[in-house]
């Protein structure tokens, strides 16, 4: 859930995860389109479909229990070289490191050298002695991450605060690394179709070729350079939407129609039962405003 989510956005999600499936084979029963509505609102809905996944192949072919090494851990569906070594740290008490943003930031200051430079593996490896020094492997995978987000953090990191900085490299350098990565914005450009019927429904199909978006349901989308469906359609609107690293510029337009194409069903505007994503939800928002 923290993937790409801050801790306050997950607080309400996670708490109604744990309050309603306390085991792992109680939540290995529930149905995609269940827990996909559990994560509605959250995002990367990827993340969902991968924890249902990796929790029916824990329950069937694991005994409900996480193996204890890596190879076997990055079977499970969504889990890489981080998340494995993550929850073999948390879970077995495993002396290993979670290399994330954060632990690469920490890394490449304290040696005042770029991250492009440095062999992750190699130095931890190397280094194991120095740095496993005490049976709280568990707490140490935890507070490497915290230490890169709270103290050796992106912007202003709190030398001042920080018990590595008598031999910080990056602080004595007068030649610093550069660390602020910015992230990429693409701007992309798309025409959206809405059928609309008077009972307030739209039609949506799980058939579009919006690949951050795919098998979800959602209205006609077309790319915005030389389309020509948009003559036989009423325009509505033009909005903005952020995914991720993506700058969406959407055009939305609609028809009032009973035909709707095959491979569509509609949905009612206010109330599903279906697991509706966020994206889908905005446009369902600003052709609500036609009723
Ligand atoms: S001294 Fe500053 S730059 Fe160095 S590790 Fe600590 S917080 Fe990061």
């Amino acid at each position: 859930m923290l993937q790409q989510t801050q801790v306050k956005t997950v607080i309400p999600y996670f708490n109604k995860f744990t309050n309603r499936y306390k085991t792992l084979e109680s939540l290995s029963k529930i149905s995609e389109n269940q827990i996909l509505k559990l994560w509605e609102g959250l995002g990367y809905y990827r993340r969902a479909k991968n924890l249902l996944a990796s929790v029916k192949l824990l329950v069937k072919v694991h005994n409900s229990k996480l193996p204890d090494n890596l190879k076997e851990i990055k079977k499970l569906p969504g889990v890489g070289e981080y998340t494995g070594n993550a929850l073999l740290g948390f879970i077995h008490n495993y002396p290993t490191i979670a290399i994330d943003g954060n632990v690469k930031r920490v890394f490449a200051r304290y040696l005042n050298k770029k991250e492009s430079k440095i062999n992750f593996k190699k130095l931890i490896h190397v280094n194991k002695k120095n740095l496993f020094i005490t049976n709280r492997n568990s707490d140490f995978v935890e507070a490497l991450m915290e230490f890169g987000a709270l103290i050796c953090r992106p912007k202003d990191p709190k030398c001042s605060q920080c018990c590595l900085n008598k031999s910080c490299r990056y602080l004595k350098s007068s030649k610093k690394i550069k660390t602020n990565k910015r992230k990429k914005i693409k701007i992309m450009d798309y025409d959206i179709f809405c059928f609309l019927n008077k009972k307030k429904q739209i039609a949506l199909t799980k058939k579009n070729e919006i690949s951050f978006l795919k098998n979800f349901n959602l209205p006609l989308i077309k790319k915005m350079k030389n389309n020509t469906e948009n003559e036989n359609w009423r325009f509505l609107k033009n909005y903005k939407n952020s995914i991720s690293n993506l700058n969406l510029n959407i055009n939305l337009y609609y028809k009032f129609s009973n035909k709707i194409p095959k491979s569509y069903n509609w949905y009612s505007l206010n109330n599903n039962k279906e697991f509706i994503p966020s994206f889908t939800k905005k446009i369902f928002n600003q052709v609500s405003t036609l009723f």
